[in-house]
C-alpha cells in the first residue's frame, strides 16, 4: 500500500512510524514549513531547547500512549506547575487552596476553605463555570471569574467564557487540595529529554518513509506526484482549506510569539507564568526550566493570542458551538471520500492535547 501524509505534525508521524514500522508499507510525509514537528517542534538555542510554537508539555492519563511515545525518547520527569499574576501576587493555576491562603487573610481563608470542602469534598475539581453556580461561593467564584478567567479569555478567543464549550474551561479546574501541578490527573508527564523534533525524527527513521519538506498539498501535481495514484491519504491540514472553503471559512485563533535571548541566568521563577489580566499577552514562557539547563543566558518567550488571519499558523479551532456547526458541513463532506482521512487539531478540527492526537491516529491507524 501506497500513503500519502499531508502534514508532519504528530498525528502524521504516528500514522507514517506505525504504517511503515508495523505494517512494512511505504508512506511519503509531506509538509509546508521546513520542519517536522508541527507545532510541538522546538529548536536548540545556544544551549537552551526552545519550543518554537508555545509551551508542549506531554502529559497522560494512558498507559497505551505513554507507552508509545517513550519508545521514541527518554523523558526527563519534568512536573508541569503554572503561576499566574494575580493582584502583584504569583499565585498556582489552576486556582487552589494555596492560592486560596496566598491571596485571602488566614481566617477567611480557612472560613473559604471549609465551605469548598463541604461543599465538593478533598480533592474535587471544579470548573469556574460549575463553581460560580453556587450561591453561597459567589464571593471567592467571582474573585477567580474575574482575575484568572475573564480577562485571559477575552485575549485568549475574544469571547466571554460563557460562550465557549465548557471543556475548555474543564482543562483548568479550581482544586479542593494543596497540589500546585498544572495537569494532577495525568500520572504519566515529561519532556523529550533530546527535545521533541528529535524524538519525531527516530519515530520516522525508516526508508519506507520519504520526507518531503516545503511542499503544498495543492503543488504536488505540478510536482509531478499523482495524489490519485496513493492508496490512502491522511490529511492533518486544515479541513476548510482542503475544500477550498466551500461553505465559508472555519474559526481558529492563532498566536504571535516574540521570543527573546536575556544575558542574565533567569527571568522568571518559573517555566510558564500567565498574565490573566491587565497586558496584551497571556503567558511568558521560559524554555530553561522545561529540562532544567543550566546557562549563563535564558530564553524567553511572550505569548500574544490573536484571530487566525489567511498566511498565520492556524494554533487553535475555534471551541464554540457554532463554529462546531460550521465544521459539521465539511465532515459530512469528508465521509463522502473513499480513503481520504482528515487527522490531528486542524484536519478534525479538535482542541487535542498531544496524547489526545496520538490516541486519535493510534486508533485510526487500528481500524484501517
Ligand atoms: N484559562 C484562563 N486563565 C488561565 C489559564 C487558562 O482563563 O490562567 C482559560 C483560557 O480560556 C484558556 C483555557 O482556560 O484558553 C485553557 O487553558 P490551557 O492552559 O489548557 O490552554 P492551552 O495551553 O491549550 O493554550
Amino acid at each position: 500500500m501506497r500513503n500519502l501524509i499531508v502534514g508532519a505534525g504528530l498525528s502524521g508521524l504516528v500514522l507514517a512510524e506505525r504504517l511503515a514500522n508495523d505494517r512494512g508499507e511505504e508512506v511519503l510525509l509531506i509538509d509546508r514549513r521546513d520542519h517536522i514537528g508541527g507545532n510541538c517542534a522546538d529548536k536548540d538555542w545556544g544551549g537552551i531547547l526552545v519550543h518554537s510554537y508555545g509551551a508542549h508539555i506531554f502529559h497522560t492519563k494512558s498507559p497505551k500512549v505513554w507507552e508509545y511515545i517513550t519508545r521514541f525518547s527518554l523523558f526527563y520527569p519534568y512536573m508541569h506547575k503554572v503561576f499566574g499574576l494575580v493582584q502583584g501576587q504569583l499565585v498556582p493555576v489552576p486556582f487552589n487552596l494555596n492560592a486560596l491562603y496566598a491571596i485571602f487573610p488566614h481566617a477567611l481563608a480557612k472560613e473559604l476553605e471549609s465551605t469548598l470542602l463541604r461543599t465538593f469534598g478533598f480533592g474535587s475539581r471544579v470548573s469556574i463555570l460549575e463553581l460560580r453556580k453556587h450561591k453561597e461561593l459567589e464571593m471567592i467564584a467571582e474573585f477567580i471569574y474575574e482575575n484568572i478567567f475573564y480577562h485571559y479569555t477575552l485575549k485568549q478567543w475574544q469571547c466571554r467564557p460563557e460562550e465557549l464549550d465548557p471543556s475548555v474551561f474543564a482543562r483548568v479546574p479550581i482544586l479542593i487540595a494543596k497540589d500546585d501541578r498544572y495537569f494532577p490527573a495525568d500520572p504519566y508527564q515529561g519532556i523529550p529529554l533530546e527535545g521533541y523534533s528529535a524524538a519525531f525524527a527516530k519515530m520516522i527513521t525508516n526508508k519506507r518513509i520519504e520526507v518531503r519538506l516545503g511542499v503544498e498539498f495543492s503543488e504536488l501535481g505540478s510536482r509531478g506526484i499523482d495524489v490519485g495514484a496513493f492508496d490512502r491519504v491522511f490529511y492533518s491540514g486544515a479541513i476548510d482549506e482542503y475544500f477550498s472553503y466551500k461553505f465559508g471559512e472555519l474559526p481558529y485563533r492563532s498566536l504571535e510569539l516574540k521570543t527573546l535571548r536575556l544575558e542574565r541566568e533567569y527571568f522568571g521563577s518559573n517555566s510558564v507564568i500567565n498574565y490573566p489580566k491587565n497586558y496584551d499577552f497571556t503567558r511568558i514562557i521560559e524554555h530553561k526550566y522545561f529540562l532544567d539547563t543550566k546557562s549563563p543566558h535564558t530564553i524567553i518567550t511572550y505569548e500574544y493570542p490573536k484571530k487566525w488571519q489567511l498566511g498565520d499558523e492556524r494554533y487553535y479551532p475555534m471551541p464554540t458551538q457554532a463554529a462546531k456547526a460550521a465544521y459539521e458541513a465539511y465532515a459530512n463532506e469528508a465521509k463522502s471520500l473513499k480513503n481520504v482521512f482528515f487527522i490531528g487539531r486542524l484536519g478534525a478540527y479538535q482542541y487535542y492535547d498531544m496524547d489526545k492526537a496520538i490516541e486519535a491516529a493510534l486508533n485510526l491507524y487500528a481500524s484501517l
